[in-house]
């Protein structure tokens, strides 16, 4: 059923100001899948999460989130169709601690996890409750902006390089925290530049480059697919 699909994305196109970055991307993502967004520095990762969010000025074609067109509705009622975004700031509040950070977002949708359920998800959190937002190390920052999004029901999670400065015993850490939010049903699309990372996590990969999905490749045959990947994204 077509309202059972979390995002359906058809031709989207964006731009900042005059300048024209997305040119017609298409992206389907089933509902508990982890997709990435593979690609170099600029080719539109970013901008892609941004235009589903609806926090791009200027963006045309057909963004389905949950079944609704969300083309032409505001950011703030996008938020309350069950979508979720940690832009790669992590946009952490530094004058607030971290239980205010955790709470500050209003629960948006039936199924948002109660306070409780993200600190269980997230045990070093917990013990961090009273620190300053901006006294946790980016580990904890990046846990706190998931477990934040968590709360507001979202069940599609957009995350733009959730593993970007984190030490590998970290990133790890990041890895099961996605392994098992998929097992949970929740749909999750992350922008990457840890190709690794990426490869233990996700179902499948889309490659961006210049505004457009040049490639999609099934987690199944990345290993086979390595040159390529590698040539694409120039390393
Ligand atoms: P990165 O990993 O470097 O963030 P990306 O694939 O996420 O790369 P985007 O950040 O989406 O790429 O950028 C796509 C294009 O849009 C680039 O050419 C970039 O220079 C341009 N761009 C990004 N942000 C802005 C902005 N605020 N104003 C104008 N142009 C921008």
């Amino acid at each position: 059923v077509e309202t059972e699909r979390p995002l359906k994305v058809r031709g989207l196109q964006a731009w900042y100001g005059e300048s024209h970055v997305l040119h017609g991307v298409d992206l389907d993502v089933a509902r508990g899948e982890v997709v990435t967004l593979l690609g170099r520095n600029g080719a539109g990762k970013t901008t892609i999460l941004k235009s589903i969010m609806g926090v791009m000025a200027k963006r045309k074609g057909s963004v389905l989130v949950n079944g609704y067109e969300t083309i032409g509705l505001p950011s703030r009622l996008i938020a309350r169709i069950g979508i979720g975004y940690v832009p790669e700031e992590r946009g952490i509040y530094a004058s607030l601690t971290v239980d205010e950070n955790l709470m500050l977002p209003p629960r948006l949708k039936a199924g948002g996890l109660s306070r409780e359920q993200v600190l269980d998800l997230f045990p070093n959190i917990r013990e961090r409750l009273t620190s300053q937002g901006t006294k946790l190390s980016g580990g904890e920052q990046q846990m706190l902006a998931i477990g934040r999004i968590l709360r507001t029901g979202a069940d599609l999670l957009l995350l733009d390089e959730p593993t970007e400065g984190l030490a590998p015993v970290i990133i790890e850490q990041i890895g099961r925290i996605i392994t098992r939010l998929k097992q949970q049903g929740f749909t999750i699309v992350l922008v990457e530049q840890n190709f690794h990372f990426a490869a233990t996590v996700a179902d499948r990969h889309y490659v961006i480059e210049q505004g457009k999905v040049i490639d999609m490749i099934s987690n199944t045959h990345v290993e086979a697919n390595i040159p390529k990947l590698q040539a694409y994204l120039g390393v």
